[in-house]
């Protein structure tokens, strides 16, 4: 049964850490038509189901007036799902207990944007965050194992600046000897297509089982690389933003990095997902998943939807454990999660 959201108690969702957690993750889809070479064994397919869109659609007005503020929809590949901007739409009017307006977002491949961005941003989304490994078109198709992606991509990401999406962020994941002598040409292109470009450092979230400490390009060492280029200032941060910020010398171009494996921001984080198939993961690094989806085919009201997602979400994990010696590998990896 649907209970009007404001009958519902509507005490802030915290974790026994006092982590306020104010950011939803919803994975709309398990399906991606990349295959990234870091993220992917490279074998076609879903492993996990999806739901209806009115089915996250009750969920994600539950968790709004227990205090969600921002909701960034991602996959597998969100863009990929029919009826993503009717979903937008339905989304964008959810206000918050307080009737603050929800913060909307998607983070995308990029390979569909262009012919999307206008769309989304008429349905109510604001922001875009477009995933990028290279600048350039043939180390973009090995990574991605999709030929001439790297063009779709660009006019996608001139398309979401064209509409309005503000500001278009790209993230690119840095692998050692792979693509981290694309640090300066991203610095170039931030400056020249006037969106922030954040590096993230690579986690052992990947199907394959490649990811070593070596292999990671750390924000220390990403800043020495783009201070060759041009001085970098950094701007101040939210300590729950996942990226430390900074943009050069001239006032042209903002950078970020995301650096979860050398400075970790486990302390501040404010953050959940949904599964596509309907489960909560309290984190990246969860070794299990809570079954919200379960309970509602089961019947569960929305009070109990809530009550079960105040529970697991008191159960957040303190911290992640990469690089540790009792480090235990994710249930699920980065593309069945949705980052
Ligand atoms: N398909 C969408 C996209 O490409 O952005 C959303 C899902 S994708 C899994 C989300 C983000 O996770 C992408 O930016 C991707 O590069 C990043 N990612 C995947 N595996 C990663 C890993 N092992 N470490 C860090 N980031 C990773």
């Amino acid at each position: 049964m649907t209970t009007p959201t404001a009958q519902l108690r509507t005490a802030a969702l915290t974790d026994k850490f006092g982590r306020p957690i104010t950011d939803l993750r919803i994975a709309i889809t398990d399906h991606c038509n990349y295959k990234c070479v870091y993220c992917r064994t490279g074998n076609e397919g879903a492993l996990y189901s999806d739901l209806p869109f009115a089915d996250y659609l009750r969920l994600a007005r539950i968790f709004v007036s227990l205090g969600i503020q921002k909701i960034r929809l991602t996959g597998g590949e969100p863009l990929l799902r029919k009826g993503v901007v009717d979903f937008v739409r339905e989304l964008s009017p959810l206000r918050g207990a307080d009737g603050s307006p929800l913060e909307l977002a998607l983070t995308t491949n990029g390979h569909l944007l262009a012919e999307l961005a206008q769309p989304l941003k008429e349905a109510g989304l604001q922001r875009v965050t477009v995933s990028m490994d290279a600048v350039d078109p043939d180390r973009f198709a090995r990574i991605t194992r999709v030929p001439n992606g790297f063009e779709k991509v660009l006019a996608g990401v001139r398309a979401a600046r064209r509409a309005g999406l503000d500001p278009v962020k790209v993230n690119c994941v840095l692998l050692r000897g792979f693509n981290e002598d694309q640090i300066i040409p991203f610095g170039m292109f931030a400056r020249e297509e006037a969106v922030v470009v954040r590096f993230i450092e690579f986690m052992p979230l990947e199907e394959d089982r490649v990811w070593s400490p070596e292999v990671v390009v750390t924000l220390d060492e990403i800043l020495r690389r783009l201070a060759e280029y041009r001085p970098l200032v950094e701007i101040p941060h939210a300590r729950s933003e996942t990226a430390r910020r900074y943009r050069f010398d001239d006032g042209i171009g903002e950078i970020g990095v995301i650096a979860p494996v050398s400075h970790p921001y486990c302390g501040y984080c404010s953050r959940i997902r949904l599964t596509s198939d309907g489960k909560i993961r309290t984190c990246l690094f969860s070794v299990w998943d809570h079954d919200l989806h379960a309970h509602m085919r089961r019947g569960a009201d929305d009070a109990e939807l809530a009550d079960f997602i105040r529970d697991v979400v008191s159960r957040k994990e303190e911290r992640h454990h990469i690089g540790e010696p009792d480090f235990v590998p994710a249930s699920r990896t980065m593309v069945h999660i949705g980052g």
